[in-house]
C-alpha cells in the first residue's frame, strides 16, 4: 500500500484518495443523472455547452467544482465503454478529441450488429479487430459509461479509492514498473520457468492477490487471512509477520528484513544477489524467487486447502524445490531453450496450440502447449494446484500460454483448444461463471498484442499440446 501506510496509520495519501473517491462518486450520478436537480444547476453554471466529461480544467472556479472535476478525472481513469449503437464514441470523435480518454470496451452480454462494427470501422479502425473479438450490443443498447473496477460497471466509492491509492502509487514512484529490467530481473534468472512467469506475473500486478482482486470485484478474498490487513503484493510477501518469518529463517548472509521493503522492482535486482548461509545455501540461483514462489503456494493452500503451514515449513519447500530444479538441470545433457524470451516483431500470426490434463483426485492439472512460429514448434508445460475441473485446467493452459507468448514478444496470435466450452465462453456465446475470472483474465492478456483469435479445434489436431499436459501432469 502507500508509504504512508507503511510509517503506521493513515496517511494523508489514504485521505485525500478517499476524498477524490468520493468526489468521483459525485461525478458518477452527475453524468448518469442529467436531469437530476444538483446536475442541472451544476452544468447550467459551469459547461455552458460542453458535455460535463469533456469540460476542462479552469484556473478561475470554485473549490468545489474543482473538486467535481477531480472526482471526475479519477472516474474516468479507469472508465470504458459499453459500446451500444455507438454514437457516443462518435460524438467523441466528432468533437475532434480523436478518443475518448480510455476506450476499452467492456463487453458482458452483448454481440454484435452490423451497424455497431460500422461505427467502428469509421470511427477506430486502427481497433477494430480487437473490438470485433468484443460483440457490442445486439439490441442498438446507447453507448454507456462504465465503471471497469467492479463487475457491474457501476461505481463504488470503495473501488474508486482502490483506484485512486494506485494512482498516487504509480505517481510516487514513476518508475514501478520501469524499474525492473525484465530480463535481468526476470528472464535471465537462473531459475525454473513457471518461477519467471510467476515472477511475471507480479511485475505485471497480474497475481490474483486481496488487492487487485477487490478492484476488480472478483471473489471474495480482499484481506490477508493471517492479519487482516490489504493483502498487496508487499503484504503477502514481505510486510505480513507470516512473510517476515519466512526471510528471517532464509538465513541471508546479509541481514535483509522484509519490513523495510518499499518498493519490489528497484529492490528486486538486489534481493536475487542475497546469498544464503549453509546448509540453506542454493549452489547457484537465487533463492528470493523460489520464496515468493512457496509463500504463494502456502497462501492458495490456506484460503483454498483450509491447510497452514509454518514458516518453517514454507522456507524447506522453497529451498528443496531450488535444489531439486538446480539437480534436474545438472541431470540434462544439453541446456533446456530459455523458454519465454524477449522480443522480436513477427511478421505473420503465430498459431498457439493449448491443452490441458487434469487429475480430479489431487486437483492438479498438467498444462501444456505448442507455439508454431515461422515453421519452428516449441514446446511448452506447466502445471497448477487447486484446479476444480477440466474446464478450468483449460482456461488455465490457454492463460499461462498468452502469458508466454506476451513474455516471448509475439504480436499476433491464433489460439486454438479443443474444449469448446472455452472457446464459446471466450466469444461470450456462453459464459461459465466457473471461468469467470479466468476467461477475463485471458481477454486482459489478449490485449497485448495486435490481434488474438480463439478457436476451436480438433481433439486430433491438438495430440502435440495434449501429449505436454499429460507429461505434466
Ligand atoms: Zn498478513
Amino acid at each position: 500500500m502507500t508509504k504512508s501506510k507503511q510509517k503506521g496509520g493513515l496517511g494523508f495519501q489514504d485521505f485525500e484518495s478517499f476524498n477524490d473517491a468520493f468526489l468521483a462518486k459525485l461525478s458518477w450520478r452527475l453524468h448518469h443523472n442529467p436531469s437530476g436537480l444538483l446536475s442541472r444547476v451544476l452544468m447550467g453554471k459551469y459547461c455552458g455547452d460542453t458535455p460535463f466529461l469533456q469540460v476542462e480544467h479552469r484556473a478561475a472556479e470554485s473549490h468545489g467544482w474543482k473538486g467535481i472535476l477531480i472526482g471526475r478525472d479519477l472516474m474516468l481513469s479507469n472508465a470504458g465503454w459499453a459500446i451500444g449503437n455507438g454514437e457516443y464514441v462518435n460524438i467523441w470523435t466528432n468533437l475532434g478529441l480523436a478518443t475518448p480518454p480510455k476506450y476499452d470496451l467492456w463487453v458482458q452480454h452483448h454481440s454484435s450488429t452490423p451497424n455497431g462494427q460500422a461505427t467502428i470501422q469509421q470511427v477506430l479502425p486502427h481497433e477494430e479487430e480487437r473490438i470485433l473479438i468484443l460483440k457490442p450490443s445486439k439490441t442498438g443498447a446507447p453507448d454507456k459509461l462504465i465503471w471497469l473496477g467492479t463487475c457491474s460497471g457501476i461505481y463504488t466509492t470503495k473501488t474508486g479509492y482502490h483506484k485512486a491509492l494506485e494512482l498516487v502509487e504509480t505517481a510516487a514512484t514513476p518508475a514501478a514498473t520501469a524499474a525492473i529490467d525484465w530480463e535481468k530481473g526476470i528472464w535471465n534468472l537462473q531459475t525454473a520457468s513457471k518461477i519467471k512467469l510467476f515472477l511475471w506475473k507480479i511485475f505485471q500486478r497480474a497475481l490474483p492477490v486481496g488487492e487487485l482482486l477487490a478492484v476488480r470485484n472478483i471473489g471474495t478474498t480482499q484481506n490477508c487471512t493471517r492479519c487482516d490487513t490489504v493483502e498487496s503484493i508487499n503484504h503477502l510477501f514481505f510486510h505480513c509477520e507470516f512473510a517476515r518469518k519466512v526471510w528471517r529463517l532464509a538465513l541471508f548472509s546479509t541481514c535483509f528484513d522484509s519490513r523495510g521493503l518499499l518498493d519490489l522492482a528497484t529492490e528486486w535486482q538486489h534481493l536475487c544477489t542475497l546469498k544464503c548461509l549453509p546448509p540453506v545455501g542454493v549452489a547457484t540461483g537465487p533463492l528470493a524467487p523460489w520464496i515468493l514462489w512457496s509463500l504463494w503456494l502456502a497462501r492458495n493452500n490456506r484460503i483454498f486447502n483450509n491447510k497452514d503451514a509454518t514458516p518453517e515449513e514454507v522456507i524447506t519447500k522453497a529451498t528443496a524445490a531450488a535444489h531439486e530444479w538446480l539437480q534436474e538441470q545438472k541431470a540434462d545433457d544439453k541446456p533446456k531453450t530459455n523458454p519465454p524470451r524477449q522480443s522480436l516483431p513477427y511478421p505473420n500470426s503465430t498459431i498457439l496450440h493449448s491443452d490441458a490434463a487434469w487429475r480430479g483426485d489431487l486437483h492438479l492439472a498438467g498444462l501444456g502447449w505448442t507455439i508454431d512460429e515461422e515453421g519452428q514448434t516449441s514446446s511448452f508445460m506447466s502445471h497448477c494446484h487447486y484446479v476444480n475441473s477440466p474446464l478450468v485446467a483449460e482456461g488455465l493452459a490457454l492463460c499461462e500460454a498468452l502469458s508466454c507468448c506476451i513474455a516471448k514478444g509475439l504480436r499476433r496470435i491464433l489460439c486454438k483448444s479443443d474444449s469448446l466450452r472455452l472457446i464459446r465462453a471466450l466469444h461470450d456465446e456462453a459464459p461459465v461463471s466457473e471461468i469467470y475470472g479466468i476467461v477475463a483474465d485471458i481477454l486482459n492478456l489478449s490485449l497485448a498484442f495486435d490481434f488474438v483469435s480463439f478457436a476451436w479445434t480438433q481433439r486430433s489436431e491438438n495430440k502435440a499440446a495434449d501429449a505436454l499436459a499429460r507429461q505434466a501432469l
